[in-house]
C-alpha cells in the first residue's frame, strides 16, 4: 500500500476549523478525557472506529475488549494505522493515527489480559468515530 498522503496533514488552523475544541484538545494538543466519561467506553456495537480527525479506519469493534480502565480498549489495530512513538513521560508510549498525526492515546503491553495481543490501546472516545457495520465490499 502507499504512504499515507499528505492530504491528511493540515495546519492548526484547519484543524481548529473543523474539530470541536475538545477534539482539538485530545486530537492535537494531546489532551486525555476524563476517565469513565467517553462516549465509546462502555460500547460495542459492530463496526469500525475512524479517525475522529481525518476519518481513517482506525480499530475494529472485534478488537475491542472492556479493560475496565475508564477509557475505551482495543487490543490491535489496523495493519498501519498506529503509529507509536515514546512518550515524553518516558514510560508511557503514545499512539497516534499515522494519516493525519492525530493522538489518540498511548499503548500498554502485558498486562495480562487475555487477548490476542496482551496490548491495551488506550484510545480517548473523542478520537474516534463509530461507523455501524454494514454489508460492503470492504470487508477484512
Ligand atoms: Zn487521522
Amino acid at each position: 500500500m502507499a504512504a499515507p498522503t499528505s492530504s491528511a496533514q493540515k495546519s492548526e488552523e484547519e484543524w481548529r476549523a473543523i474539530l470541536s475544541p475538545e477534539q482539538f484538545r485530545i486530537l492535537r494538543q494531546k489532551g486525555t478525557e476524563l476517565r469513565g466519561t467517553g462516549e465509546y467506553d462502555k460500547f460495542y456495537n459492530d463496526g469500525v472506529y475512524n479517525c475522529a480527525g481525518c476519518g481513517t479506519p482506525l480499530y475494529k469493534s472485534t478488537t475491542k475488549f472492556n479493560s475496565g480502565c475508564g477509557w475505551p480498549a482495543f487490543y490491535e489495530g489496523f495493519p498501519g494505522a498506529i503509529s507509536r512513538f515514546p512518550d515524553p513521560d518516558g514510560r508511557r508510549t503514545e499512539i497516534t493515527c499515522t494519516a493525519c498525526g492525530g493522538h489518540l492515546g498511548h499503548v500498554f503491553k502485558g498486562e495480562g489480559f487475555s487477548t490476542p495481543t496482551d496490548e491495551r490501546h488506550c484510545v480517548n472516545s473523542v478520537a474516534i468515530k463509530f461507523a455501524p457495520a454494514e454489508t460492503s465490499s470492504a470487508s477484512l
